[in-house]
């Protein structure tokens, strides 16, 4: 089993502005860092270890607030509106990522068999949480890819002693499209510098950064560290892993599919629906329970959805 750590600054604010701000009035950034736990998977199958079906099971827990939950399925609902996933809340399947409160963001990468554990501390940022089940989709941070030295200068003078270790080159780590320098995958310019706290990252010049654009991409020197919004190569490696979402599955009960939203009456039309043919009919087909329980109405939901083109 491996071992490391892996930092990646924040950059708040605007990421329009970004190209065209000077350093020093950026929005301050986020010193927090997203920490990736020990990894038990070889190293082949990191393409191989995606969720099947793009179905992630996920259970919450119980100390996380209602606030914070709603923002994870924010995150969630973003993902499932750029590829072919979805998070579904956990009734009995064995893989599954269980997310929590913790003292940094982290995340294992991609389905690794079992209970998983993703940890959140920054959920005041969406983009944080879209990092972190990215990783959990299966993405690596974008400066391990095999063809960053063409893009930037790993800058190993200025780094922390003990961190070297994350800006290791991971073959795979995001194998699709070109470099991309806004992913919400990317560390921030100076993450484990020497000019910052230790295990963390700040505002820094130049001069002290750790990962330094090469001059044909300095222009990108402030785009590092982007968490305002998911790039277009963020999208393409999803779509890569993933598939495009099911974009017309937004069927309603009474046959529309103009409203994205579930609603309460689509619900109580699908209920009657499943009474007319048994009023204790659970969507598997039994009929010992009278409750209808969560997993019924997501097989309701996925019954209809098949349906939808
Ligand atoms: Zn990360």
């Amino acid at each position: 089993m491996r071992t490391e750590l892996v930092g990646a600054g924040v950059m708040l604010g605007l990421a329009g502005l970004a190209l065209a701000q000077p350093k020093d009035v950026q929005p301050p950034r986020d010193s927090l860092m997203c920490v990736l736990p020990p990894q038990d998977v070889p190293e082949g199958l990191w393409n191989a270890n995606l969720w099947p079906g793009g179905i992630i099971p996920y259970t919450v827990d119980a100390a996380v607030t209602q606030q914070n939950r709603d923002r994870l399925r924010a995150a969630m609902d973003e993902l499932e509106s750029v590829c072919g996933v979805r998070f579904v809340p956990r009734t009995n399947q064995t893989n599954y990522v269980n997310v929590r409160n913790g003292t940094s963001n982290s995340s294992s990468v991609g389905m690794i068999g079992g209970q998983q554990t993703l940890t959140m501390v920054s959920w005041h940022v969406h983009y944080i949480i879209v990092h972190e089940l990215m990783h959990a989709m299966g993405v690596w941070h974008e400066q391990q890819r095999a063809d960053r030295d063409q893009y930037v200068f790993i800058n190993f003078a200025n780094m922390q002693s003990g961190y070297e270790g994350n800006f290791t080159i991971r073959p795979n780590a995001s194998p699709h499209g070109p470099f991309d320098f806004e992913s919400v995958m990317m560390y921030d310019d100076c993450s484990f510098s020497l000019c910052c706290a230790a295990g963390s990252t700040c505002g820094c010049p130049f001069s002290c950064a750790t990962i330094q654009a090469l001059p044909a991409y300095s222009q990108y020197q402030n785009v590092m560290g982007n968490r305002s919004y998911m790039g277009q190569g963020d999208r393409n490696s999803l779509v890569s892993r993933y598939g495009q979402p099911p974009a017309a599955c937004y069927a309603n009960c009474d046959g529309s599919t103009g409203n994205p939203l579930l609603t309460s009456n689509d619900f109580q039309c699908f209920l009657n629906r499943f009474a007319a043919a048994d009023p204790y009919a659970n969507c598997d087909g039994s009929t010992g329970s009278p409750s209808l329980t969560a997993n019924d109405f997501q097989c309701y939901l996925n019954s209809f959805a098949a349906g939808c083109t």
